[in-house]
């Protein structure tokens, strides 16, 4: 479904909300009253059949408060520690916010690498599918215990915009402390106006936002741009708001000017798989091609063939996403290769029917199909 008009909002039925750290906590420990009037706001919702799954932060601003260690530069271990501390605080004040409705909250923590391969990806949709069968609602953060810088989410906005196809939302709110995305910093400048409606997010308006972080979670203004335009190509929309305004999410479920609005492209939505490849998936290899075969794949719809293979780097197996690149070391596209590293070495170059031959085995005859393939022109 594509709403590229608030009134179109009316009909989304499951909702993806993320709630930032700056507005779970007061400094001093969790805001359970914020929680409670976010999560009432939900359960009522809830009742005339909306479905929500929340990506929540928060566990490591609440760990600080626990342990009385104020908003001072911490180590990546004693972050993990404290998320270890805070996480269960923040599922217990959500578990009970939606008992009082008869509504089953359930934690899902995840890494970066728990969405990098493919069938673990697929897998963790199977898991929501069912929670949402059941009926709960799937309360999500990132795994931070676990999570060491090389797997980390850049932030929970981003980690919000990669599962928005897992969750199948059709709608994502981002809720924050501020009431949307302004024409300038409202904190330093008088004049700054909100910005109600973006029609269009094109990658460049994406460079021109600065992001200035918080103290207490990871994302800004920036990161918030980012997964929306990730949203967008998907053709999902989504509204930036505030999270201190009274029945926010109702209010943008009925339509109503809250927020800003980022539409879905208009242009034909990526699939969920070229989603995954182009946002989610982080390539194990290269593949570098010479001048005719990036013609082919850039400009003519074409899969990449051996024959075109000039080199290769990086360990991967078939079935993992690498990169194609072309003379000059642009990376032009990301694709799933179809044969292992040792394979390519042994093929490249080598003509279609030679395959067979010299791999001894009946193999495909593309190293990266065009159905498996995203150019990177589409993605930035
Ligand atoms: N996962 C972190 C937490 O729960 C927050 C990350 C972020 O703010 O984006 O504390």
């Amino acid at each position: 479904m594509k709403s590229g008009t608030r009134a179109g909002l009316k009909k989304c039925k499951r909702i993806l909300v993320k709630i930032g750290s700056q507005v779970l906590n007061t400094g001093h420990g969790l805001n359970n009253r914020v929680i409670e009037r976010l999560c009432d706001d939900m359960a009522l919702m809830r009742d005339r059949g909306r479905e929500f799954a929340l990506v929540s932060s928060g566990a490591i601003a609440e760990g600080r408060a626990i342990m009385r260690i104020g908003d001072v530069k911490t180590a990546l271990s004693k972050k993990q520690a404290l998320a270890a501390i805070g996480q269960g605080s923040l599922m217990r004040a959500y578990t009970d916010a939606f008992r009082r409705y008869g509504y089953t909250a359930a934690q899902i923590l995840i890494t970066r690498e728990d969405l990098d391969e493919r069938r673990r990806y697929l897998n963790i949709r199977n898991t929501f599918s069912s929670l949402f069968e059941m009926g709960a609602v799937p309360v999500i953060n990132e795994n931070d215990t676990v999570a060491v810088e090389e797997i980390q989410f850049t932030d929970n906005d981003m980690l919000a915009a990669m599962i928005l196809p897992l969750v199948e939302a059709q709608l994502l709110i981002i809720l924050t402390d501020i009431e949307g995305l302004y024409s300038k910093d409202p904190k330093a400048h008088d004049d700054a106006a909100i910005i109600r409606e973006i029609p269009e997010l094109r990658p460049r308006d994406l460079k021109a936002f600065g992001d200035g972080g918080n103290p207490l979670g990871r994302g800004g203004i920036g990161s918030k741009l980012q997964a929306s335009y990730r949203a967008s190509m998907l053709g999902v929309p989504t509204i930036i708001a505030s999270a201190y305004i009274p029945q926010v999410i109702s209010s943008i479920l009925e339509g109503k000017e809250v927020g800003t609005f980022v539409h879905p492209r208009k242009k034909a939505a990526l699939s969920q798989k070229d989603h995954w490849l182009g946002f989610v998936s982080r390539p194990k290899g290269k593949i570098f091609v010479d001048e005719g075969a990036a013609a082919m794949v850039l400009h003519k719809g074409k899969s990449l063939l051996p024959v075109g293979v000039v080199d290769v780097e990086g360990s991967f197996l078939a079935g993992d996403p690498v990169e194609i690149v072309q003379k000059g070391g642009l990376a032009i596209a990301v694709g799933l290769c179809n044969f292992t590293t040792e394979e390519i070495i042994k093929i490249m170059g080598a003509g279609t029917k030679d395959l067979a031959l010299i791999l001894d085995y009946d193999c495909d005859e593309e190293v990266v199909h065009r159905n498996n393939m995203i150019l990177r022109k589409e993605i930035l």
